[in-house]
């Protein structure tokens, strides 16, 4: 009987070597462990030893089971580690990538800036954090102007703002280069007023261009082109007289609605047309602010909102979806 546990114990080691896989753990076991297994056939033979046998026999058969126990449970962590180690099923499709976009409103901020360019435009930029001598009183705003209710401030302290158009872009410009300037201002500009169409922060793009000779028609040239450019060739405009302080003569320009061109629709209030920008030729009480004499030159401004530019250009309703951070809705503009 000795001689069987010893040859059992062979057999038993030269099955687990060719076992690679861990579901065949199991049936190794069953198969010298189990009720009907192979040491437990063994095992029955016990009844026919002589008492001075048994002990002896009994001692080194609970050896073998123990060793064969430990030894199936160090196969199956072994198997189970390395099955880890290469488990990897390299059929699997891999992990995507999220690629980033460039954000919508930076988007047609460039697409203006390029429109401008190509006109001959400089692209220049001044302070987000203002004075009150640039931001209004320079423009013709002096303090109490009534002017100054169009638009409600964020002050920090006396005399100190967040700008709240990028035109004092124009006063630091003639200040620093003179005449003639031929700019536009892109950038942040700051108001106190928040709903679907109004952030307390969004973008402008400012126009200057003062030279001499420079009259209504190049004004309304320049923009023309503009329009054509961003929103297509046959783009109807139309200039409404307005008013604005740093202008004389002063107009705001539609453009013919894109949604439902020009029969009337929701988006243009049932009037086919879309307000797009204001603008006017400079008032001379501007250049005495800067040093010019206002005889010699002549010139015209413009400003737009680029958030109300990309809303008509992709037919957006609502001004905060732009600053939401939706994944879903600024991926459509990748
Ligand atoms: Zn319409």
């Amino acid at each position: 009987m000795e001689r069987q546990l010893e040859e059992l114990r062979k057999q038993f080691l030269d099955d687990l070597e060719h076992i690679h896989k861990s579901e065949d753990i199991d049936p190794l076991r069953i198969q010298y462990l189990g009720r009907k297994g192979r040491l437990t056939a063994v095992l029955r033979q016990m009844g026919s030893l002589s008492a001075e046998e048994r002990p002896r026999m009994g001692a080194l058969s609970n050896e073998l089971k123990a060793f064969m126990e430990q030894s199936l449970v160090a196969k199956a962590a072994a198997l189970s580690t390395a099955q880890a180690a290469t488990g990897i099923d390299v059929t699997l499709p891999g992990r995507v990538l999220r690629r980033g976009t460039i954000h919508v409103i930076n988007q047609v901020m460039e697409e203006i800036q390029d429109i401008f360019r190509n006109l001959g435009f400089a692209v220049a930029s001044g302070p987000e954090v203002e004075d009150d001598y640039h931001n209004f009183e320079a423009l013709n705003m002096p303090a109490n102007h009534p002017a100054r209710d169009m638009q409600d401030t964020f002050y920090f302290s006396k005399g100190i703002l967040l700008r709240t158009h990028t035109s004092p872009v124009q006063i630091r410009v003639m200040e620093s280069q003179g005449i003639p300037v031929r700019i536009i201002a892109p950038g942040k500009v700051y108001r106190c007023d928040f709903d679907i169409t109004h952030s307390p922060m969004f973008h402008q793009v400012e126009g200057l261009w003062v030279e001499q000779g420079i009259t209504f028609a190049h004004l309304k040239g320049v923009l023309y082109e503009f329009a054509r450019k961003c929103f297509g060739p046959d783009i109807p405009l139309r200039f409404r007289s307005s008013f604005f302080p740093f202008t004389e003569p002063s107009a705001e320009v539609d453009m013919g609605c894109i949604i439902c061109n020009g029969s009337g629709c929701r988006v243009c209030g049932n009037t086919g047309w879309l307000e797009i920008l204001g603008c006017g030729m400079v008032d001379p009480e501007v250049y005495r602010f800067v040093g010019i004499d206002p005889e010699t030159v002549t010139g015209f401004a413009f400003g737009m909102g680029v958030e109300r530019i990309a809303m008509i250009k992709y037919g957006i309703d609502d001004i905060r979806l732009f600053y939401d951070s939706d994944l879903r809705f600024l991926g459509q503009f990748a």
